[in-house]
């Protein structure tokens, strides 16, 4: 049994409209690409400390502290986890704003600047979510957890890799990640796996014949022989993901113009889907490249894996995910679309290390952030605000049962 009405939680969000607003304008307005994220976590910190939660922070390098705040409505309960990131990428180069990156400017009903939809926007509506809540007097059936991390986009590795290496978020029993999804639940992120993989031979001067392969000549058949394999991963479809990818994007070879290479690099960058696996992936590429190697030992390589992101699949019959789908319906009206896509994010990572459910929620339209003119749409904001809260109430709300 729930403890708001839908009509309570709408009254107590509009109640705190210019708060809500003032907060999501103060943070775009402090700038933090990643790497210095240490301003805008300091503001964090001192703005969850003002409505009583305590904050801790970890730093895995300093100046650049991960921020866990937690409130305990009933010890025995469960523990909902927002995960967010404080870091934004850098303003686009070679092209002006109009307002500049870190403006804050609101114009019809938009508030502009870099990282305003990644992910400052949802940053901010589940910090007032919370705020709102706990100066409602509510007290949640169990614990939630408000987490902003830094280095996401980079590789994290500062930010919720070493969290959750360290035994942290990883008591979760479900949560959201703030990412704009616009409207949207994402359910389902496609893996990703980049290498490496280089060719030798012994070189020497164009002009003296030689009947060996350059390192050259090996990348470019086996590349060929690669792209071959490359029509068969594109013919291949997934419910949600669509096609996978599978691309060559770099090639090096040689260092002057009139000596045979004697090295030769390409990268591979291949997007995959959870019925694909890793191990298969990584097999199918490999074996082509063995295959080379095996009729003639010449095509010896080296592979150096580059990057490895998993796949994340949340479970659409799990009740929580019901639940987090009813909250949007009870909000807005509507149930929200279910999307999936090729690329990674912080809730994968924790999807990863501890299997609970994390689908992505948040305002913001993916398609104009990092551009020079980021934006999002205040009501969008608000509405989000309201969806969190109810998604708390109808996970943490004191059961009918649970009071006997
Ligand atoms: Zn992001």
């Amino acid at each position: 049994m729930v403890k708001l009405s839908t009509q309570e939680i709408h009254d107590l969000v509009d109640q705190y409209r210019e708060e809500a607003i003032q907060l999501f304008q103060k943070t775009v307005q402090i700038p933090s690409p990643t790497g210095q994220e240490l301003e805008l976590s300091q503001f964090f910190e001192a703005y969850m400390q003002s409505f009583g939660l305590s904050v801790s922070k970890y730093e895995y390098e300093t100046g650049r502290p991960n921020l866990i705040a937690e409130w305990t409505g009933n010890e025995a309960g469960k523990r909902f986890i927002f995960n967010g990131h404080m870091d934004v990428f850098p303003p686009p180069k070679g092209v002006t704003s109009k307002y500049g990156p870190w403006s804050g400017v609101i114009q019809d009903g938009k508030l502009y600047g870099q990282g305003a939809g990644d992910m400052k926007a949802g940053d901010c509506a589940a910090m007032m979510a919370v705020r709102i809540l706990k100066e409602s007097g509510y007290i949640p059936n169990g614990k939630i957890v408000l987490s902003y991390m830094v280095d996401e986009e980079n590789t994290s590795e500062k930010g919720v890799l070493s969290l959750l290496k360290d035994g942290l978020l990883t008591n979760g029993d479900f949560g959201i990640c703030m990412e704009p999804s616009h409207h949207k639940m994402l359910m389902e992120e496609g893996g990703v796996w980049q290498a490496e993989v280089t060719y030798y031979a012994s070189g020497g001067h164009t002009t003296h014949p030689t009947q060996e392969e350059d390192a050259l000549m090996k990348s470019i058949k086996a590349i060929t022989h690669l792209y071959q394999l490359r029509e068969k991963i594109l013919s291949r479809s997934f419910s949600q993901l669509g096609h996978p990818f599978f691309q060559i994007n770099m090639l090096t070879a040689g260092t002057v113009s009139n000596i045979r290479a004697s090295k030769s690099t390409f990268s591979i960058d291949r997007r995959f889907a959870w019925e694909e696996g890793i191990e298969k992936v990584k097999k199918e590429i490999i074996d082509v490249l063995d295959a080379l190697k095996a009729a003639d030992p010449a095509y010896d390589y080296t592979l150096r894996e580059i990057a490895y992101y998993p796949c994340a699949k949340r479970d659409r019959n799990d009740e929580s995910v019901q639940l987090m789908f009813q909250a949007c319906q009870d909000i807005t009206g509507k149930q929200p679309q279910s999307f999936a896509r090729y690329a990674s994010s912080d809730a994968v990572h924790i999807m990863d290390h501890t299997g609970m459910q994390m689908p992505i929620y948040g305002p913001g339209d993916l398609d104009i952030c990092s551009t020079s003119d980021e934006c999002v749409d205040l009501e969008e904001y608000l509405t989000t605000i309201k969806i969190y809260i109810r998604m708390l109430d109808l996970l943490l709300g004191q059961r009918a049962e649970e009071n006997h």
